[in-house]
């Protein structure tokens, strides 16, 4: 029986913002497996900020895609056909890094099956026990090492990163200060996820907020901005402050060079560990993470939000919600039924 895919390639690179025509669907029939092979079918793919990263040809942490090529993403995907041992149909599986399509042939040792936890849906997998949830907790934990009492404040803390930050940063004991772009997101960092404040800064001025809710200053920065926010952030940092520098959301979309900060020196005076990192550096401690966010999640201790949007059709232009901010908490395409 002959299958069809469905898949998203890239046909030129973007300018500014990811636009129509820049991205095409295209269909193509898959190949027959081979031993060591499944098929897998595409029920969630993640949509990240990165992909838009991956569509340029900016320097970067590893090859961009190129013209012509899959678009590269990941997900959560059943697998329909195996000719691989430790794998069997319905077996639901992490994707690793693949593809924006339907499906995908993998070889059996590149996806993990995942684990069947009562009580917990298959949207944590891409979650507080997925990529962005090992993002948060390693950047938090083993680059910002928050101590007792500290203060913590999280860049774009509304979203699937930000918002596993300053909730691990409560569990830790510390104060988590968040700061996002609307007050619908700001009410549920506060009365849903436990911040203990957030800053709106489409509306409120920035370093007023970081004043009234940081009275001790800034002990870690996770950054996932960079910018004026990050701008604003540096002078309130105190004496050997940490910085996990996550992401640079405001400048992904840029067609001009980014100004560098313009409190730079503030590493200098204030002592500051700044360390950039990608969630991979930590792919052999998942294990670790794993258990803790697993741990956390099963007492009731982590609160997370999916925005799903419809269809794989839907995916090049449903991108553009992590950039304008209308996704809460973690952005997925639902792309086939879990079953
Ligand atoms: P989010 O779910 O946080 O979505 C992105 C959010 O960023 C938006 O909802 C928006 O929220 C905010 N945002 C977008 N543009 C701007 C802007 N110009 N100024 C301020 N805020 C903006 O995405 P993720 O949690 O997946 O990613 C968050 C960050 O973490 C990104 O920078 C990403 O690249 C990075 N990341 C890094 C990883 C690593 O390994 N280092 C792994 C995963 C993510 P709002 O409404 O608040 O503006």
């Amino acid at each position: 029986m002959s299958v069809t895919n469905k898949i998203w390639k890239l046909r030129k690179r973007p300018v500014g913002d990811v636009s129509e025509g820049d991205l095409e669907f295209v269909e193509e029939p898959v190949r027959a497996l081979e031993d060591g092979e499944v098929r897998i079918r595409t029920v969630f793919l993640s949509l990240d900020p990165t992909n838009r990263i991956w569509m340029s040809d900016r320097d970067q942490y590893m090859p961009p895609v190129e013209i012509g090529d899959p678009m590269r993403g990941g997900g959560i995907a059943i697998v329909e056909e195996s000719r691989f041992d430790g794998l069997a149909p319905g077996d639901v599986v992490n994707s690793g890094l693949g593809q924006w399509s339907l499906y995908m042939i993998k070889r059996g040792e590149e996806v993990n099956k995942l684990p069947d936890i009562p009580g917990v849906p298959l949207t944590a997998f891409m979650g507080p026990l997925g990529m962005t949830g090992m993002t948060a907790y390693f950047g938090l934990m083993d680059i910002g090492k928050p101590k007792k009492g500290e203060t913590v404040v999280v860049s774009a803390a509304a979203g699937a990163v930000g918002s596993m930050v300053g909730q691990i940063a409560k569990i830790q004991g510390c104060r988590a200060v968040g700061i996002a772009g609307s007050d619908e997101k700001c009410r549920w960092l506060t009365e849903t996820a436990g911040f203990d404040a957030a800053i709106n800064y489409k509306k409120e001025d920035v370093a007023a907020g970081l004043d009234r809710h940081c009275p001790d200053g800034i002990d870690v920065n996770f950054e996932n901005v960079g910018g004026e926010i990050m701008d604003t952030i540096l002078p309130r940092l105190n004496d050997f402050a940490r910085m996990p520098l996550c992401g640079l959301i405001s400048s992904y979309n840029a067609t001009e060079p980014v100004p560098g900060p313009y409190n730079f020196a503030m590493f200098l005076m204030r002592h500051v560990t700044l360390k950039g990192y990608i969630v991979t550096d930590y792919m052999e401690r998942f294990p670790e993470g794993m258990q803790a966010m697993g741990q956390w999640l099963s007492e009731g201790k982590l609160r997370f939000e999916t925005d799903v949007v419809e269809g794989l059709e839907n995916a090049p232009a449903s991108l553009e919600r992590l950039f304008t901010g209308k996704n809460l908490g973690k952005l997925v395409v639902k792309v086939s039924e879990p079953e």
